[in-house]
C-alpha cells in the first residue's frame, strides 16, 4: 500500500482529534494539533501547511532553524520548540520561536526572557511536569511547580500558558489516562492559585495516546507519526 499523504493523514487525525473531544463531552474547539516535525523535510511541512496546518513543533533547534528559513515564504506559522532546552540554545529559541514546551528550570526561564526581543510579544511557555513514574529527569517535581510558576509569572518576556508533561509510554488506557489525570490535577491546582494568570493551556497527547490526553482536559495535542508517519529510531 502507498503510505498515506500528509494532507490525508492531517486530516485523518484531525477527524481523530474530533472524535475523541466529541466522546470526552467537549467542544470541537477545546483542543488543537500541533504538528511535529522534527527529522521531517520541510516540503512535508509545507504540504501540512497547504492543508491548514499553521502551528509545528520541532524538537532540534538547527533543524528547525533551516525549515523556518526554508518555509519563509509562508504565512503565520506557529513554532513550538518541543526539546530538551539546554541555556546555550535560548537565545536562538527566544529569537525565532512563538512558544516553549518543557521549560523546567528557572535560569532557562529567566534567559528566554531576557533574550526575547523587544518588538515580539512575550513568548508563550508550558512548564513541563515530572510527573510520578516517569523515567525521564526532566520536568519539575510537582512540589516545586508553584514556586517556579510564581517566578515565570514575574517575567516580562514570558507568557505562561500552563503545562506539559511527557508521560512514559503505555499501552494501556487507564494508565495513560492516570498520568495525564495527574497533569489536569496539577494544572487545575494552579490555575486556582493563579487566577489573573488566565492559564489555558494543557499540552499532553502524542500519536499514541491522544484519546486519553483529551479525555483528560488536553488543550494541545502533540501529534508527529500520525500526521508525518514513523521516524527511524534514532531520531527520537
Ligand atoms: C516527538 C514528540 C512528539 C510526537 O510524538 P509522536 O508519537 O510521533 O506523535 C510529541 N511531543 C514531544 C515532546 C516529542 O518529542
Amino acid at each position: 500500500m502507498p503510505e498515506a499523504s500528509v494532507s490525508e493523514s492531517l486530516s485523518s487525525a484531525r477527524e481523530r482529534l474530533q472524535a475523541a473531544l466529541s466522546a470526552a463531552g467537549r467542544p470541537d474547539d477545546a483542543a488543537r494539533l500541533l504538528a511535529v516535525s522534527k527529522t521531517k523535510p520541510a516540503d512535508m511541512l509545507r504540504q501540512a501547511y497547504l492543508a491548514g496546518q499553521r502551528a509545528f513543533g520541532e524538537n532540534y533547534l538547527q533543524e528547525a532553524l533551516e525549515k523556518r528559513q526554508a518555509l519563509a515564504d509562508l504565512d503565520d506559522i506557529e513554532w513550538h520548540f518541543i526539546g530538551a532546552l539546554q541555556s546555550n540554545k535560548t537565545r536562538d529559541v527566544a529569537e525565532h520561536f512563538d512558544w516553549v514546551h518543557g521549560v523546567d528550570r528557572e535560569k532557562i526561564a529567566r534567559r528566554l526572557s531576557e533574550q526575547r526581543p523587544a518588538e515580539l510579544e512575550a513568548i508563550n511557555v508550558c512548564l513541563q511536569l515530572n510527573i510520578s513514574g516517569e523515567s525521564s529527569k526532566s520536568g519539575v517535581a510537582l512540589a516545586d511547580l508553584p514556586a517556579l510558576a510564581e517566578t515565570l509569572l514575574s517575567l516580562p518576556g514570558i507568557r505562561l500558558r500552563g503545562l506539559m508533561a511527557l508521560p512514559a509510554p503505555s499501552d494501556d488506557f487507564r494508565q495513560q489516562r492516570h498520568a495525564f489525570r495527574q497533569l489536569a490535577t496539577a494544572f487545575a491546582e494552579l490555575q486556582e492559585r493563579f487566577p489573573e494568570a488566565r492559564l489555558d493551556t494543557l499540552s499532553m497527547g502524542m500519536s499514541g495516546d491522544l484519546e486519553a490526553a483529551i479525555a483528560e482536559g488536553a488543550t494541545i495535542v502533540r501529534l508527529g507519526t500520525a500526521i508525518f508517519g514513523s521516524r527511524p529510531p534514532s531520531g527520537e
